[in-house]
């Protein structure tokens, strides 16, 4: 598809409305081979090229100006083996898409918070969500991918294939490479016990001292991720807190739904909340639980840290900022990632801060383009507030444009193998459309 096709201008947005590239041409990949043909296309002609998962970088890494856009969208299918609890998902699909084929088995495997991300991405620089604290990253739960490199070649990587390339994917992002599928283990969850519980946003001192100890030592079924809102002007939110500012906790517990009670016993004796929507969901309900707030084409600005300590200066910063939420549908998160995800060793993939307690961050959006300098400068001000006091690096996919020495510090230790790698399988950098890793001798 190129600039005068019917189409075009829909097909080269993404889902962040404040990124507005023009590729040279779009490849709509159906296949392997087509994706083969797109990369050597690239590659003999040197086009700038870009892959694109779901669409849903905030920096609109998955879209390049005047390059070729790798589109994967169209390879979407899933293939489950309900024995061996695995699935085999194209490099296409949407979370949507592998947590509805799933499910139907009774079967998930842990992924992200919102149905319409794509797994590309996702999996690539990591996968936090629900499910992370019992069962970890995606990128703990991948067994193999298959590729297509640089040089066109088509190659399978797992624990026993390609190796390097194997431990490089899960984390590097797209940098190594085109995934046309993952394989992923999946887990029995069916039935979660989920939903937020809300306070009144002068109560978010104690809030955030309380959650911040409690989900250290919480059971690893019980994930809770603590967010700074405005309560949507609609159901299921009653009519008296609508549009109001308050903090609250997003819980998820993937336990035996007999035992919930048990496991909130101590959620709910903590204080009363001003709205408790905990309750008994399908999986699939809670993944696309906030797909209908956040649709496509909204201005997206974000910024974020790994954290480990939530002192009193933190808590006083994000009281400041929190009290300051410059729209409707801007937020904080604290994502938990104790658990499963911290037992992995550092080294084992390139995902360097699993000892950070949280993956924080700071989310300003608004559909109104008008809005962009507001939510800009309220996080970009956030952020700085706080960075101080962070681990030092960001989760990748939570990261804009933002340098080298931001993606450096991000994969810490674990640079130098990564670069390696990239020497071998990408040495001109032909996948730089990304938080990119450059090679030896490439600027
Ligand atoms: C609203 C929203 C909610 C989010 N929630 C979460 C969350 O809960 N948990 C979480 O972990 N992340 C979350 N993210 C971040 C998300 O993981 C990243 O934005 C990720 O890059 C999205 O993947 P995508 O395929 O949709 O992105 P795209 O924009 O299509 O691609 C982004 C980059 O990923 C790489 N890539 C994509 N597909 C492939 C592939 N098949 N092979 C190789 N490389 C590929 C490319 O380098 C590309 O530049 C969220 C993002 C948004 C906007």
């Amino acid at each position: 598809m190129e600039p005068q096709d019917e189409g075009y201008n829909d097909a080269r947005k993404v889902y962040n409305g404040m990124i507005d590239k023009h590729p040279r041409m779009i490849a709509k990949c159906a296949d392997v081979a087509d994706v083969i043909r797109s990369i050597n296309f690239a590659r003999e002609n040197n086009i700038l090229l870009s892959i694109r998962g779901g669409g849903h970088s905030a920096g609109g890494l998955g879209v390049c100006d005047d390059g070729l856009v790798i589109d994967l969208s169209q390879i979407k299918y899933t293939r489950i083996d309900p024995q061996a609890k695995t699935m085999a998902a194209g490099g296409g699909c949407t979370l949507g898409d592998i947590d509805n084929a799933a499910h139907v088995f009774g079967l998930a495997t842990p992924s992200g918070f919102m149905s319409t991300t794509g797994i590309g991405g996702l999996t690539t620089g990591g996968g936090l969500g629900h499910l992370t604290r019992k069962y970890g990253l995606t990128i703990d739960n991948l067994l193999s991918v298959d590729m297509v490199l640089a040089d066109g070649s088509f190659v399978t990587a797992n624990a026993n294939q390609n190796q390097d390339l194997f431990w490089a994917v899960r984390g590097g992002g797209g940098n190594f490479g085109v995934v046309t599928e993952f394989t992923f283990k999946l887990h029995r969850v069916d039935t979660m016990y989920a939903g937020p519980i809300l306070y009144e946003i002068s109560e978010a001192e104690n809030v955030l001292r309380w959650y911040s100890k409690f989900i250290v030592d919480a059971p690893e079924e019980l994930n809770g991720f603590f967010a700074f809102l405005i309560v949507p002007p609609g159901p299921p939110f009653p009519e008296h807190l609508h549009l109001k500012k308050m903090c609250g906790i997003v819980w998820a517990y993937s336990g035996p739904t007999e035992k919930a009670d048990e496991v909130f016993k101590p959620v709910r004796a903590f204080r009363k909340a001003a709205l408790d929507l905990a309750g008994p969901m399908a999986y699939t309900a809670l993944q696309s639980m906030f797909d209908p707030l956040y649709p496509k084409g909204l201005q997206w600005y974000w910024r974020a840290d790994f954290v480990s300590e939530i002192n009193d200066k933190v808590i006083a910063e994000h009281i400041r900022f929190g009290n300051t939420l410059p729209t409707l549908l801007s937020t904080m998160h604290l994502y938990p990632i104790n658990g499963a995800a911290s037992r992995i060793d550092k080294k084992a993939t390139p995902w360097a801060y699993r000892d950070a307690t949280f993956a924080m961050i700071i989310v300003g959006a608004d559909p109104e383009p008008s809005n962009r300098e507001k939510i800009t400068s309220w996080t970009k001000q956030y952020w700085e507030a706080l960075h101080p006091y962070s681990a030092g690096g960001a989760y990748v996919n939570f990261m804009m444009e933002e340098g080298e020495d931001r993606v450096k510090a991000t994969y810490g230790e674990n640079y130098p193998r990564l670069v390696t790698i990239k020497n071998k399988y990408d040495p001109n950098n032909l996948f730089r459309v990304n938080q990119n890793i450059k090679p030896k001798g490439k600027n």
